[in-house]
């Protein structure tokens, strides 16, 4: 087998390749408005009551109908996955990991059309969407790869006369619910990874992005997984979630979503159930709110253009994404001016166009980042963008508000959007003072040319995913195993060489010879 490499990003400057997406978005949108349907068991199942999926940068354009599931439904999806997890649990791992690397193989023949799926689906722009797609094939090849080494069992001691080992086994039925921002690679990456460790799955999809999840239900079908492994039941949050997070005869629940949900979840799957004979196990990656600290001693344009690009990729809706700059402040003014000239630079529209940023996701999101935008007019100073527009799609332009104080709202909570906070400090100690003052640790980067400030920020910046004079988003599976502490989450580092280990059980053989 081939060594894991990740998968290249597509060159847009390159005119075949744009070519090739645009082809890829014409074929997409000659498909759109069609109607899915559940999956349990196989059997695709219709509903009357749906979710209308829209595109969130031309809210007049239907992206497909998808039947939604209910408590019953939830139910049926439970008996079908139980029922087979019996046989599945008993599959050779490496017969697993072929249905994923097989799965990969038909996700990177059509890469161009599932990017565009998440164009439309989620108002991506060209580069994120190809990111996405990108970031899907390889938690396929990656977490496939580590099932075969997980597979060899681990070495332990023994005494003369005995052998000793301990391998993992399968846990059950898993509920996952993944969230609307990274559509297909979140999703992707939490499903596959619960079956390809022998799980069955109930796969929730977010109700903003449930038709690109029907699509890779597609692929998995195509690539061979067996009816019943993976359970599609897209659904309310409250009505479905909250019946399968309670449920006695769930294993574990894997979430990725905000800090309030994932801790209602953490929360009900704590408490023991009648008939439950278990603890559920609960992997909940949440929010971020995430710094760049510049030192007085950094290349001030790396530090505007990791900022800015941070900040506003996706439209700032990654929870990695940079919502606050901790600046020194012999060098505030400068990266400020800087990061409002590069901001200017970008353009804003649909992303089907080839816009560096499209809109947000629902209405819901727009007015909740607007608000913020009054609180930056009361807090601190706009001194790029701020203006928003819902009249065709949920348009916010990049907004940078300058001269917060620490304890600013700007600063301490999660608005995932394209807002940044800027904030100016006397010295390095301060600043990691600053950086540190959430309740949030998920990523954050310092540009510097210090090296006693980069031994500082390795000890003492709280963040799961540190970076030093780059930005601090785009984490690469394999490479930067990724999740927060604190209110983000329970480190589960996703693409990371532990994570299979969350949905496996260790057990110990010892056998007297
Ligand atoms: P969200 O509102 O928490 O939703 C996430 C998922 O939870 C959706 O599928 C949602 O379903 C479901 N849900 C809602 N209520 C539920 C309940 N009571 N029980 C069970 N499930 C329920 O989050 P989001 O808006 O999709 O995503 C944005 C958030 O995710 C941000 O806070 C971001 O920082 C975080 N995030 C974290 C990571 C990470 O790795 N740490 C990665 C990406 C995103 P519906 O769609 O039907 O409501």
């Amino acid at each position: 087998m081939v060594p894991y490499k990740h998968e290249a990003l597509t060159d847009f400057s390159k005119e075949e390749n744009k070519k090739a997406f645009q082809e890829a978005l014409k074929k997409v949108e000659a498909e759109l408005g069609k109607k899915y349907d559940l999956i349990i068991g196989g059997e695709h199942i219709s509903t009357n009551e749906k979710i209308t999926s829209i595109n969130p940068g031309k809210k007049d354009q239907v992206i497909g109908v998808v039947s939604k599931a209910n408590k019953e439904l939830a139910e049926k999806a439970m008996q079908t996955a139980l029922e087979t997890f019996e046989s599945w649990r008993k599959w050779p791992a490496r017969l697993r990991a072929d249905i994923l690397f097989r799965a990969a193989a038909i996700v990177r023949r059509r890469k161009h059309e599932f990017s565009a799926w998440l164009v439309y689906e989620a108002g991506k722009p060209w580069a994120e969407a190809d990111g996405d797609v990108a970031e899907a094939i390889d938690f396929m090849e990656y977490y496939g790869r580590q099932m075969l080494r997980i597979d060899k069992g681990v070495e332990c001691l023994a005494e003369e006369g005995e052998h000793n080992e301990m391998y993992y086994k399968p846990m059950g039925v898993g509920v996952v619910i993944p969230p609307w921002n990274f559509p297909l690679a979140i999703m992707c990456g939490m499903t596959v990874s619960a079956v390809v460790t022998g799980n069955t799955v109930l796969l929730k999809p977010a109700s903003n992005t449930p038709v690109i999840a029907a699509k890779f239900m597609e692929v998995l079908e195509e690539a061979g997984l067996p009816a019943g492994v993976v359970n599609f039941i897209p659904g309310s949050g409250s009505e479905v979630g909250d019946y399968l997070v309670d449920h006695p005869k769930t294993r574990f629940v894997s979430f990725t979503g905000s800090r309030d949900v994932g801790t209602r979840i953490y929360e009900r799957a704590a408490k023991v159930q009648d008939g439950q004979v278990w603890l559920k196990r609960v992997v909940a990656e949440m929010g971020g709110k995430d710094t760049i600290v510049v030192d007085k001693d950094a290349d001030l344009e790396l530090a505007a253009e990791s900022i800015v690009y941070a900040a506003f990729g996706y439209a700032g809706q990654k929870c990695s994404a940079c919502s606050r700059a901790v600046i020194h402040e012999d060098v505030y003014d400068e990266v400020l001016k800087r990061s409002a000239e590069i901001a200017e630079g970008l353009t804003v529209g649909d992303p089907k166009d080839g816009n560096y940023m499209g809109p947000v996701i629902d209405k819901a999101a727009f007015d909740k980042i607007s608000s913020y935008i009054d609180i930056a007019k009361q807090e601190g100073k706009i001194v790029f963008g701020g203006e928003v527009d819902e009249s065709k799609g949920f348009y916010i332009q990049p907004t940078i508000v300058a001269d917060l104080s620490p304890e600013a709202r700007l600063m301490k909570e999660e608005i995932f959007g394209p807002v940044v906070a800027f904030c100016k400090v006397k010295d390095f100690d301060e600043a990691l003072e600053v950086a540190n003052n959430t309740d949030y640790a998920l990523t954050g980067s310092v540009i510097t040319k210090n090296r006693e400030h980069i031994a500082r920020a390795h000890r003492d910046f709280h963040v799961g995913n540190l970076y030093i004079n780059r930005g601090c988003t785009g984490s690469v599976v394999g490479y930067q195993p990724f999740g927060g502490f604190k209110m983000s989450g329970t480190d589960a580092k996703a693409g990371g060489p532990a994570y299979l280990q969350n949905f496996l059980e260790a057990k110990t053989y010892t056998e007297r010879l």
